[in-house]
């Protein structure tokens, strides 16, 4: 049987289900090998080889919130502020549209309305003057902000829900709750707003159970593209001498990647830097082969880098933003792979 409609018949069956992604997640031995081959197959079958490369700018640090796990959380003083000028960033954005890479994500701490104005201001001058397109990360904001960064030409927001327990959202989250953040992710795709979200593999507290349902919650959600990574805790932070729920199975990592590919065949999937910071080199190669088809390297100027640690230890903090990009290619390749063309939009028909 072609294996599409092997895929057709799983969803007809209803076999995405918890049990199924539990199952997957226990893999051990033979069922780990299948695992990873399945999702790196769904992985071909419904995105190809391209791996698209999208070029993150982390253009302020400021936020007001305080997330427990958070390196640039609010209280903690020992992170120096900054905020990138208009003109800087753009500088980068330029630079960009000659490599390879065709989206711009602009990410920062959450600041609500103060800046929302200059954002989009900001969204307007990429668009008119590069062919970029553009991923705004930025937190929660009211509908109506989400619309009026569309209307500027915004094509992408990642929102992360981070854990789909309530009871540990709200715990980790003082600032606001997960209805909350369901609402956005839900707001902006009425808006057709490409969107993505994911979750943190291991936040102390955390099980199996959690795991699958966070996966379940992606399906559910539909979403463009989704992003994890492992918790690792921030020594600044009220979670610094936590553990991550799977320290003794980092192989759960890996497997939550593949489980969420299988789950979402045809979602855009980034190897995220944090796998690089417990699995040095190798990391997000490993998570390019187990089902992701993105990769993301840091745009930012290397004098802004060491003030941007979400967690402690991320890779890159020394390098210029052409070295990132050279590894990046260097690494894809030697995958065999290939680089994405086009701005690699969503394929999904919503
Ligand atoms: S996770 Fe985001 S919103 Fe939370 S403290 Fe960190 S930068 Fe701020």
């Amino acid at each position: 049987m072609p294996f599409k409609c092997l895929i057709i018949i799983m969803m007809m069956n209803n076999t995405y289900t918890k049990e199924y992604a539990l199952e997957l997640l226990n893999a051990k031995g033979d069922a780990l090998d299948e695992l990873y081959r399945k999702a790196d197959e769904i992985r071909k079958r419904f995105m190809g080889d391209e791996v698209f490369i999208r070029g993150i700018v982390e253009f302020s640090n400021i936020c007001a919130n305080n997330c427990l796990y958070c390196g640039i959380r609010a209280s903690n003083r020992n992170v120096k502020r900054y905020m990138m000028s208009m003109d800087e960033i753009l500088m980068i954005a330029k630079k960009m549209e000659k490599s390879y890479q065709t989206t711009i994500v602009l990410q920062s701490g959450e600041v609500k309305g103060k800046y929302d104005e200059q954002i989009g201001q900001l969204i307007r001058r990429i668009k008119k003057e590069t062919s970029l397109a553009v991923t705004l990360s930025v937190g929660n904001r009211p509908y109506d902000t989400y619309k009026y960064w569309k209307e500027c030409g915004m094509d992408r927001y990642f929102l992360r829900f981070e854990t789909s327990d309530r009871a540990l959202f709200s715990k980790l989250h003082p600032d606001c709750s997960l209805d909350e953040r369901i609402q956005c992710l839900i707001n902006l795709k009425s808006l057709g707003v490409q969107t993505g979200s994911g979750f943190m593999i291991g936040l102390p507290g955390e099980t199996v159970e959690t795991l699958a349902e966070n996966i379940l919650l992606c399906r559910k959600l539909d979403l463009d593209m989704i992003g994890i990574g492992p918790f690792i805790p921030h020594p600044d932070t009220p979670l610094g001498n936590e553990k991550n729920a799977y320290e003794d199975d980092k192989e759960m990592f890996f497997k939550a990647v593949s489980v969420l590919r299988i789950f979402n065949p045809d979602s855009h999937i980034p190897a995220t830097t944090a796998f690089d910071a417990v699995f040095p080199k190798i990391g997000r190669n490993l998570v390019l082969q187990r089902g992701a088809n993105i990769f993301m390297p840091n745009n930012t100027p290397k004098k802004y880098r060491e003030d941007y640690l979400l967690y402690p230890n991320k890779p890159g903090v020394d390098e210029t933003p052409e070295e990132s990009l050279d590894a990046a290619i260097k690494r894809i390749l030697s995958l065999g792979r290939t680089i994405g063309t086009g701005p690699g939009h969503s394929i999904k028909k919503h």
